[in-house]
Parts: C-alpha cells; sequence; structure tokens
C-alpha cells in the first residue's frame, strides 16, 4: 500500500515536472536531424528556417545530417527519439511519403508516428544533364536518353528520396531504366553532377539554381506548370514538349509522436513566423522555393499532405524496379 502510493505520489510528480518542462521549453539546445548530405535541398532549407527559429525559441538548433537509405535511416532515428521536442527532423517527399511504397519493412509510418509541425517549402522538380551532355533541349533530351540509354549514369539520393522517384516517373514515361547511381544526398550528387562523372538527375529546385545560372550543369525544363522566377528562362514541360511530367516535392518539419502539445504550439509559432520573414523569404524564394501561404501551414495541412502524398506515390512506385 504504501508502496504503491509512493510510486502514485512519484508518477503525479513526474507528470508535474513534464508539463513544467513543457511550459519552459527550450531551455536547451534542439538537435533538427536532416536525413541527407550537407550542401543539399533538405540541408539548406533546414539551415535557412532553422536560423530564425533558433532566435525565435532563444535556443540553438543544431543541424545534424544522418544520412542512408534514402533518408530512412534517419527517420527511423527520429521516430525512436525521445519526444520532448529536442530531437526533430526534416521530412520530405520522400522519407514521408515515397518510402511507405518502396520499404516493405519501414520501420516506422510517416503518418502514425510523428507529430506534423509544418510544411517549410515547396520546391519543383527540376531536369538536369551534366554541362557537357551534348542535347540543347528537352526534346533532344529524351531522345538521347533513347539512344544511349545502356551507359547513362542517373544519379539520385537513395530508394524513395525525391530525386530518386521523380526520376523514376521520368524514366518511365520516356520508358528507358539507366544505370541509377546513389549517394548520401543530392548535394554530393550535384558535385559528381558538375564534375561529369554522372550524366543527369532530377532534383528540387533549391540544388539546382545557383548551377544552372552559374552555367556549370544544364537545366533542361522545370517540371511545374508555370515558369518559375528565380530560373525564369527554363522551360516548363509541357512548354519543352512533356506535358505528362508535372511534379514537386516538398520538406516539412516534424518531431517524434507524443511531444506534448505546449512544444509543438511553439515550434509551429516559430516555424510559422520564420516563413513570415523577408529575409528567410528572399532566401527561399531566391532558391526558387515556394513558402507555404497560411492555409498550407502548421500541423493539420502536413497531416493531409502525407496522407495524400503516401496514396499518391505508393502506386507509382510499387514494382518500380529502377
Ligand atoms: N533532394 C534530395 C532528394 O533527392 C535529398 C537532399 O536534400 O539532399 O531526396
Amino acid at each position: 500500500m504504501k508502496i504503491a502510493t509512493a510510486v502514485s505520489a512519484g508518477l503525479f510528480a513526474l507528470g508535474l515536472a513534464g508539463s513544467a518542462a513543457a511550459q519552459d521549453y527550450p531551455t536547451r539546445n534542439i538537435t533538427l536531424i536532416v536525413p541527407f548530405a550537407a550542401g543539399g535541398p533538405t540541408d539548406v532549407i533546414s539551415r535557412i528556417v532553422g536560423e530564425h527559429m533558433a532566435r525565435t525559441l532563444g535556443q540553438t538548433i543544431l543541424i545534424e545530417n544522418v544520412v542512408g537509405a534514402g533518408g530512412t535511416t534517419a527517420s527511423t532515428r527520429a521516430a525512436r527519439a525521445a519526444n520532448d521536442g529536442y530531437t526533430l527532423i526534416t521530412g520530405h517527399m520522400g522519407t514521408h511519403a515515397a518510402s511507405v511504397g518502396l520499404y516493405p519493412n519501414l520501420a516506422y509510418n510517416p503518418s502514425t508516428d510523428f507529430e506534423p509541425i509544418g510544411v517549410a517549402a515547396g520546391t519543383p522538380i527540376v531536369i538536369l544533364g551534366r554541362k557537357d551532355l551534348p542535347p540543347k533541349d528537352l526534346k533532344e533530351f529524351i531522345a538521347y536518353l533513347k539512344a544511349n540509354e545502356a551507359k547513362l549514369n542517373q544519379a539520385h539520393a537513395g530508394i524513395a528520396s525525391v530525386s530518386h522517384t521523380t526520376c523514376v516517373l521520368l524514366n518511365s514515361i520516356i520508358g528507358i531504366k539507366p544505370v541509377a547511381v546513389p549517394f548520401n544526398g543530392t548535394g554530393p550528387a550535384m558535385n559528381a553532377l558538375i564534375g561529369g562523372q554522372v550524366d543527369y538527375m532530377c532534383d528540387q529546385i533549391v540544388n539546382t539554381t545557383q548551377q544552372i545560372q552559374g552555367g556549370l550543369i544544364k537545366g533542361y525544363a522545370i517540371a511545374t506548370a508555370a515558369r518559375n522566377p528565380a530560373l525564369p528562362d527554363l522551360p516548363t514541360t509541357k512548354e519543352a514538349g512533356l506535358p505528362e511530367y508535372e511534379v514537386s516535392a516538398w520538406n516539412a518539419l516534424f518531431a517524434p509522436k507524443g511531444t506534448p502539445k505546449p512544444v509543438l504550439d511553439k515550434l509551429v509559432a516559430a516555424l510559422d513566423k520564420a516563413l513570415d520573414d523577408e529575409s528567410v523569404r528572399k532566401r527561399l524564394l531566391d532558391l526558387g522555393s515556394d513558402i507555404p501561404g497560411k492555409d498550407r501551414r502548421g500541423p493539420a495541412p502536413l497531416a493531409a499532405l502525407v496522407k495524400s502524398e503516401v496514396a499518391r506515390w505508393t502506386p507509382i512506385l510499387k514494382g518500380a524496379a529502377n
């Protein structure tokens, strides 16, 4: 009896301590896991919004790049991390949607093992080639891929990554199966494209704008309905003759399931504030990303997005051997 009383009093005290900790949050550094290598879109977006969120929250946000298996290694780790708001992850269309259709033993459920915080940026997909790839436009590029399928190397950031899935889609529309070369993120994949070690790639615009502007790689088309102000000379896939290829991705912040509501509220508000900040907006827009409007921010729209993206990608990717 005495023991039971002591235990329940202890639990009660623990509960109070937990809610006090949630109210005071954050009192120490926060780790934001980036599931890909430094320098790629997920890393860049995390650093831009993370820097501003850290100022709002009054604590440092440490970026930890945890690579492997198309971002699913890091996402597994984040799903299992303490749900106290001190470990977060920037997921994306790959880790939190496409992974479901491509990893039969995925160790987490993107919909039920995380608390969605909000979308940080939408990222149109751009079709890219190495600088000295012969084709001058998308039509020539498609003909070139068909004619040289056996000797082409296509870079991606691991199975289920955005660069993987969006090129699976492109390759299936064109009807080819090139050799796919995996990297730990499209930061390193971009270096290989610039160096000419791989031939082409599909990637989130954030990683491609400066490289196209600087003439380091070729941009063949942007897979959105309209041109992007960051790359006004780049034709849309529709203009360039491949209207059936229209695809965009996104990056978003998640916390482990069960993170206390007062903690989540602070994170949601900090992200919202970052996305309203003029210098954050300019940095994201200059890289070509699409900043979610108020109606697309926060947990509910992100939860709905994850659900609809899992439903969209699973049938496309099931059985895709690439
Ligand atoms: N853009 C990458 C992808 O293809 C990942 C990264 O952000 O490096 O999923």
